[in-house]
């Protein structure tokens, strides 16, 4: 059998994508290979912050309605759980339509939250984040990342949904430690992905985001649902599909950095439902360079884009100061100022602002790299 099933699919009607997901799991044995009578399962969906399902940002609610359902006939307990970085969590799942899938099955529907310790072994300087208790006391968790372009990691897909255990801002304070550096970053990401395990990742890839993702591109239809237990190969098969370079992919190169075998892509390990898939023109975000590894620590903002206002289109709401762990940014009367040594490229204002009025701007030397 091979790990990760890609399966067609174009809308997003309920009975449809019941059977899509239902398929996707008898391809592994069937849910019940996964859940057990009585078993609490958390679906960790992706939820960011409080977005319209039509903007895309979220795992669309037919998918989790489908899983849970799914769940719940198996004699399991199903819920529903993320932590926003800045919005109120409630307002945030209603929006993205959460909230009535869980009033549907009537399972719940909650934030993580409750921080505590996950002891991590490697050798990075960290050993421990805290993540919700929610994601520890779970019995099992099943993954329903978005498939999106992404302005820091490239791309955001099964292992890095996994970053939403993290509650709140807590998030935005790991960004602040491991600081302009993204190979750090995902390597924490694969910590997390490592020490969480979820027991199955199913991939919302029907319509999901290219350009300045993960919250202010456009939607793309990839027309794809993608089922594995393992998540980070699934995240370089697809990286390669969508005609990413791997040198460009922070995750990819932290993987590779600690010999994961997940980084050579067997393709023996792709079964599709039909024969081609072709994704042309997927706008992928070239906000850093990562090509002139090892890089050197004064050259490392200028390789990477900043972010700059956009004045006509701001609201004036403050969220972009609000989530700014640097501090480097204060926000008066709809203007905003930069502090761009104290910033450090996370992007979570761009990501945060919910009316684009955050891009980024390359330095002349990375617009030279990209030309290359
Ligand atoms: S200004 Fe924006 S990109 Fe820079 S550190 Fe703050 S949140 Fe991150
Ligand atoms: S830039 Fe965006 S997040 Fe910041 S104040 Fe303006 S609208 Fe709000």
């Amino acid at each position: 059998m091979s790990k990760i099933f890609f399966l067609s699919q174009q809308n997003y009607d309920r009975i449809e994508i019941y059977n899509a997901v239902k398929k996707i799991f008898d391809y592994f044995g069937g849910v019940g290979n996964f859940v057990k009578n009585g078993e609490k399962v958390l679906l960790k969906v992706n939820l960011v912050s409080g977005h319209e399902i039509k903007r895309r940002v979220t795992t669309d609610p037919s998918i989790v309605y489908a899983v849970a359902k799914l769940i719940l006939e198996q004699g399991a307990v199903p819920f529903i759980a993320d932590s926003p970085g800045i919005d109120n969590f409630k307002t945030s799942a209603e929006k993205a339509g959460f909230m009535d899938v869980a009033r549907e099955l009537n399972i719940e529907c909650k934030e993580l939250t409750d921080p505590v310790d996950l002891p991590i072994k490697n050798e990075a300087d960290y050993h421990k984040i805290q993540v919700s208790r929610f994601v520890l006391e779970a019995d099992k968790i099943i993954n329903l990342p978005k498939l999106k372009t992404h302005g820091q990691m490239l791309l955001t897909m099964g292992v890095k949904n996994l970053f939403g255990c993290i509650p709140g801002r807590l998030k935005a304070g790991w960004h602040y430690n491991v600081g302009l550096n993204r190979e750090k970053f995902a390597s924490l990401l694969l910590d997390i992905y490592k020490n969480i395990n979820p027991c199955f990742t199913l991939l919302d890839g029907i319509i999901g985001m290219h350009g300045e993702g993960p919250t202010s591109g456009e939607p793309y239809n990839f027309g794809i649902l993608a089922g594995t237990q393992d998540a980070l190969s699934m995240d370089f098969h697809l990286c390669k599909m969508l005609g990413a370079k791997f040198e460009d992919y922070p995750l990819w190169l932290a993987a590779k950095k600690r010999n994961f075998p997940e980084c050579e892509l067997n393709y023996d390990d792709v079964v599709w439902d039909s024969a081609s898939h072709i994704f042309p023109d997927v706008k992928i975000p070239k906000t850093q360079s990562m090509r002139l590894l090892p890089r050197l620590p004064f050259l490392e903002r200028l390789m990477t884009s900043k972010p700059v206002h956009i004045p006509n289109l701001c609201i004036g709401c403050g969220r972009c100061e609000k989530i700014c762990a640097a501090g480097a940014l204060k926000h008066e009367n709809k203007k905003l100022y930069f502090d761009y040594k104290k910033c450090i490229r996370c992007y979570c204002c761009h990501e945060m602002c919910p009316v684009k009025a955050i891009e980024f701007k390359e330095s002349k030397l990375l617009a030279l790299i990209n030309k290359l």
